[in-house]
Formats: structure tokens, C-alpha cells, sequence
């Protein structure tokens, strides 16, 4: 079963179009665009299409959805050239999240320190 998008998310209004975006990928359920403030030189934000607010909120129908988008960020580090990249998930408030609409924060194009300090 699939949410209905959520008028006041952000995420959700630009998935339906009706907040512009510079869209690098997209299909059927997934749609990944340019980080608005990017914090490198290639910052995308890979999304489920369908309105799930947090990775909390992830349930085992959304594990497909949820794993190609690990797939999807291959597949852009690929077309892209990125030697290297990381991803990101800010979960809550506490962890950073911003927009509630869960986002993978892809980040590459300059040299990221090892571990996460
Ligand atoms: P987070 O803190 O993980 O919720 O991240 C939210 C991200 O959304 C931030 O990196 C913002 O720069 C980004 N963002 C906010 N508004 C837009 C927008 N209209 N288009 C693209 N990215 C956006
Ligand atoms: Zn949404």
C-alpha cells in the first residue's frame, strides 16, 4: 500500500512537481535531485516517491524501495565517475532530519575524512 502524498512536505510537492527541482534520476517510485545547499560538489538526495516520513517508519513493504535506493546511489556514482561517495540517513530531529520525508543524502567530489568525526 502506498501513502498518499502529503500536501505539506516538502519532498511530496516536489515529487508531484509543484516545486522545482533538478531532477538526476527518477522511475517509477524513486526520484533523486540536487541538494539545494549542496555540502560537496555533488550532493544529491535519493527519495521514495511515496510519502514515509522517517527511516523509523520504514516497514517490511518498503524493504524493495528501500534497497534499490542504495542501488540507485551505485548506479549515479557510476554515471557520474564518483571514485567515492557517502550517504547519509538524519533520522529525527535529534539525528539532524530536517524534512520529514525520508532522504539518502549522497555526497561525493571532495575527499571525505575517514569515519565520521
Ligand atoms: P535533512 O537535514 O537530512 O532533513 O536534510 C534536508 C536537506 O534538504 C538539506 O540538505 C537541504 O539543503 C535540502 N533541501 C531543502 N529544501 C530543498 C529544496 N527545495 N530542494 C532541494 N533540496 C532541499
Ligand atoms: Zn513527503
Amino acid at each position: 500500500m502506498s501513502s498518499p502524498a502529503d500536501p505539506d512536505c516538502l519532498f511530496c510537492r516536489i515529487v508531484a512537481g509543484e516545486i522545482p527541482s533538478e531532477r538526476l534520476y527518477e522511475d517509477e517510485d524513486i526520484l533523486v535531485f540536487k541538494d539545494i545547499s549542496p555540502q560537496a560538489p555533488f550532493h544529491a538526495l535519493l527519495i521514495p516517491k511515496e510519502h514515509i516520513a522517517t527511516l523509523n517508519d520504514l516497514e517490511p513493504e518498503h524493504a524493495s524501495v528501500a534497497g534499490r535506493l542504495f542501488l540507485t546511489a551505485k548506479s549515479l556514482a557510476a554515471e557520474h565517475g564518483l571514485a567515492g561517495y557517502r550517504v547519509v540517513i538524519n533520522t529525527n530531529r535529534e539525528g539532524g532530519q530536517v524534512v520529514f520525508h525520508v532522504h539518502m543524502h549522497m555526497l561525493a567530489g571532495r575527499q571525505m575524512r575517514p569515519g565520521l568525526g
